[in-house]
Order: structure tokens, then C-alpha cells, then sequence
């Protein structure tokens, strides 16, 4: 056998959220070891489309999802699918899922996640500034458009539900959209320009926050693959991996849309369902605009990142598949020239991709020490919203560890919640 390693927090993952925690950890003075089986950022965090979104945060969960998404389930090209399947967890997700569907647990949710996502923007600009780091992050806002009218009298009534908890919301009637943003198309319904929100290059941020942690004492072991836990007691002993045998005082889980698998070797149950996504990259046509768009019908992102331009959407609860669906890829890229004075045809690709966001039944993610065993702490479940609430996130987990007064309240984020 190996020798043992040893730190005193081990994170599994090393996507934006076991980045963050690295960070945060390193910064309290921590020994850190951070593992993850491929490369620093090669899950869902390396190809979204970045946009922190303290105005437009929310959970999938809501009262009008279920009619609209039975209606989605028949057409193949609409932005949210699921591939019919007889699978135990897949079912029990969809039960609490719906379960969670309703008004009061919807506004909860929305004010949470507002607030998580507002201190988290925070946290991106003292990064930037304290730590010299540059991941493209701007405050631009983003705007939703959209293209019929039913469409618009529905976002602005959520844009008003938003006003009333304090978050900005300009709504721009269908004539004076052009003004606001020459390469809309002309005949658009309107939209709704929410000025606090950002965006940024999330492979940049976390790679370089990585390189980061890393100088700081923290170690990244790539290629290292957990592969089973050891418990004793009510704590977990020895986490094994392909490259050795590590124990270690506190073990973090942050391993996105793996942690549920990850979470039954320990004996435990993690309602999280991959819900994939893809983006397509192109090299930045000029004069673009400098800010995101949000297509509201059809539930698709454009962001400008840097000398590219992202356009991603569709969620697909089809397992861990990672397959990549070209009828869905095209669906995106056809309802782009519907919203955008733009031809896709004349760009040049960059990168076609696919993610798996870690989604949980009531949208809210997965923070906070686990009862059953004492030494470990989950970090999962951050669904459409990761690269947002990553620095959040990562305070959070560092908070959690030293035994403080977490700066949110987490008891709505309770990994036993559904047991
Ligand atoms: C199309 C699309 C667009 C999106 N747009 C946005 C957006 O605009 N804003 C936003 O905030 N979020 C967005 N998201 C969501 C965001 O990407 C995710 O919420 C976030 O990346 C999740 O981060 P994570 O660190 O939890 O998971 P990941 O980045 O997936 O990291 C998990 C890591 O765990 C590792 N791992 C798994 N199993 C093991 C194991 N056994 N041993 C060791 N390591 C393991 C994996 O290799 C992986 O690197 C989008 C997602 C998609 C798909």
C-alpha cells in the first residue's frame, strides 16, 4: 500500500465552487488539498456563459413551470426537456420537484438567492481588486427581451415581484428597445433592462483563481479521481483515489452534478439531478453590444466575453449524459436571428460545448456540515446560478469550517432537507 497524505481539508472538485472554497480556506490559513478527476475547471464551470445575476437569480421551481414544461416535453427543439426513463431518483427528484413548485416557496427562494447573489457580486470585485485578477469581470446589466406580447406582460409582472424586494428593474417598451440596443431586431415586445447584474469570463476565473490558492500553499491534484471513503465512526477516515489514499480533517464535496454518486458511497442520499446545457462560442463580431441578453422565450443566453461571443441554453434532465444533442444545438442557434440583427452564418466558430448543472429538487443548493458524519461538508446543487454564487459559496464553506456565524442564513440549505 502507498503511504497516506495528509492535509487538514480536503475538497473534492475543482470546479468554480471547490476553487472558491480552496481560496477562502487558504486565506483563513488552512492546509488545503484540493482533488478533482480531470482538469482545474473541466466540468459545467468551464464553458457557461457567465453572467452573475443578483437581479435575474431565481429557482427553476415556480408555480407556472409544470403546465409549460408538459407542453416543452412534446417538441424536441424547446429549451427544456426530459428523457423519459424509469429511474428511481430521476422520480423521486420530479415528486419533491413539484412539491417545491408553489408561490410562497418561490418568493423564499428568489429573496435567498438574491441575497446570495448580491454579496457575491461584491466578492468578484474585491477579488478583482485585491488579488490583481482579470476575468473579464464587468457590470454592464443584462436585458431580457422579449418577443411576444404575452411574453412581456408576464416578465414585467416578475420584474415588479423583483422591485419589491429592492432589485432594480427598468422595463423598455417594444419602440424603444432599438435605442436601447441597436442589434435588436425591430418588432420585439419589449424587455426589461436589470442594471446590477454582471458578467465574466468563468474558465479565466477560475483558473487563475486556482493559480491563486495555489501560490497561497493550497495543493491541486488533477487527474486524481476519488474512488471511495473510509468511515470510522461518524467521521470519514480515508478518502481513496486513483492516485493514493489521503485522510484529512474536514472533507468538502464539490463535485457539481457528480455529488450525488459521490454521496452513496458515504451511504448518504443527495437529491441532485444533471440538468445539461450546451453554449457555442464564436469570435466576436464587431460593434457588438457590451452586455448580456436574455431571449425570455426561449430561455437562451448571449454574452460578450472578451474577444467572444457565448451562446448557450436548453436543460436537459437526461442523466449523466454527456452526449451532445445537434438538434438542441441547433434550436439555440435558430432563435438567435429571431431577437438579434445578426448572421450566424458568417462567424467564426470557436467551441461547441455541453455542461451538467447540479440541480436540486427546490433549486436552492446543497450548504452546510452533514449531520451523519461529523468531518464532512457539501458544497453542490448551485444548478443555472455556480459561477454567481461561487465566492459566496466559498465564504461560506470556509465560514462553516471555522465554526463561525455563517454571514447568510443557511438553514434553508440544509443537506438533510429532503430525508
Ligand atoms: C449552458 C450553461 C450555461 C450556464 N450559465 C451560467 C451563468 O451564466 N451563470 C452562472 O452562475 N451559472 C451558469 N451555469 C451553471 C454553472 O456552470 C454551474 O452551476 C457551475 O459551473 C457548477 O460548478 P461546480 O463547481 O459545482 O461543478 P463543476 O464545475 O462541474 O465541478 C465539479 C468537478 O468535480 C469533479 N469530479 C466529479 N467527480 C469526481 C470524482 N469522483 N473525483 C474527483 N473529482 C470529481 C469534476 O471533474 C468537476 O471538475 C450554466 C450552465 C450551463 C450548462
Amino acid at each position: 500500500m502507498a503511504m497516506m497524505q495528509k492535509t487538514e481539508i480536503l475538497i473534492i472538485g475543482a470546479g468554480v465552487i471547490g476553487i472558491c472554497a480552496a481560496y477562502y480556506l487558504t486565506e483563513k490559513g488552512y492546509k488545503v488539498t484540493v482533488v478533482d478527476k480531470g482538469e482545474v475547471c473541466s466540468g459545467c464551470s468551464y464553458g457557461n456563459v457567465g453572467v452573475a445575476v443578483p437581479s435575474i437569480c431565481g429557482t427553476l421551481a415556480s408555480p407556472g413551470i409544470i403546465s409549460k414544461s408538459l407542453k416543452w416535453l412534446l417538441d424536441p427543439e424547446s429549451p427544456f426537456y426530459i428523457k423519459p426513463r424509469f429511474n428511481r431518483d430521476l422520480i423521486g427528484w420530479l415528486w419533491e420537484f413539484q412539491r417545491a413548485c408553489n408561490e410562497p416557496q418561490m418568493r423564499r427562494g428568489l429573496s435567498i438567492l438574491h441575497e446570495f447573489n448580491t454579496a457575491s457580486v461584491e466578492l468578484f470585485k474585491d477579488l478583482a481588486a485585491q488579488e490583481k485578477m482579470d476575468f473579464g469581470f464587468v457590470q454592464k446589466g443584462l436585458l431580457v427581451v422579449f418577443k411576444s406580447l404575452p411574453g412581456f406582460k408576464e416578465g414585467v409582472q416578475e420584474a415588479e415581484l423583483r422591485q419589491k424586494i429592492g432589485i432594480e428593474a427598468e422595463i423598455i417598451r417594444g419602440s424603444e428597445l432599438r435605442s436601447f440596443a441597436p442589434h435588436l431586431r425591430s418588432g420585439l415586445a419589449g424587455g426589461i433592462y436589470y442594471r446590477r447584474d454582471a458578467h465574466l469570463d468563468p474558465y479565466k476565473f477560475v483558473r487563475r483563481l486556482a493559480e491563486k490558492t495555489r501560490k497561497k500553499g493550497a495543493q491541486i491534484l488533477t487527474s486524481t479521481e476519488v474512488i471511495g471513503f473510509e468511515i470510522f465512526g461518524k467521521a470519514i477516515k480515508t478518502v481513496e483515489t486513483t492516485r493514493g489514499d489521503f485522510t484529512a480533517d474536514e472533507v468538502v464535496l464539490a463535485a457539481g452534478a457528480w455529488s450525488s454518486e459521490m454521496s452513496r458511497y458515504l451511504g448518504l442520499k443527495l437529491p441532485i439531478q444533471a440538468a445539461k446545457g450546451y453554449s457555442i462560442t464564436y469570435r466576436l463580431p464587431e460593434n457588438y453590444l457590451e452586455m448580456p441578453v436574455s431571449l425570455s422565450e426561449t430561455k437562451v443566453f448571449i454574452t460578450p466575453l472578451a474577444d467572444t461571443l457565448r451562446l448557450g441554453g436548453t436543460l436537459e434532465l437526461a442523466g449523466m449524459d454527456l452526449s451532445i444533442n445537434k438538434r438542441r444545438v441547433n434550436a439555440i442557434l435558430k432563435t438567435v436571428p429571431e431577437y438579434i440583427d445578426i448572421n450566424i452564418e458568417n462567424l467564426k466558430l470557436i467551441e461547441i460545448w455541453r455542461g451538467l448543472r447540479p440541480c436540486t429538487p427546490d433549486g436552492l443548493p446543497f450548504l452546510g456540515r452533514c449531520r451523519a458524519i461529523n468531518n464532512f461538508i457539501v458544497a453542490a446543487g448551485h444548478a443555472m446560478e455556480g459561477i454567481s454564487l461561487g465566492p459566496v459559496t466559498g465564504q461560506l464553506v470556509a465560514q462553516v469550517i471555522g465554526n463561525e456565524k455563517p454571514s447568510v442564513d443557511l438553514s434553508l440549505m440544509s443537506i438533510e432537507r429532503f430525508n
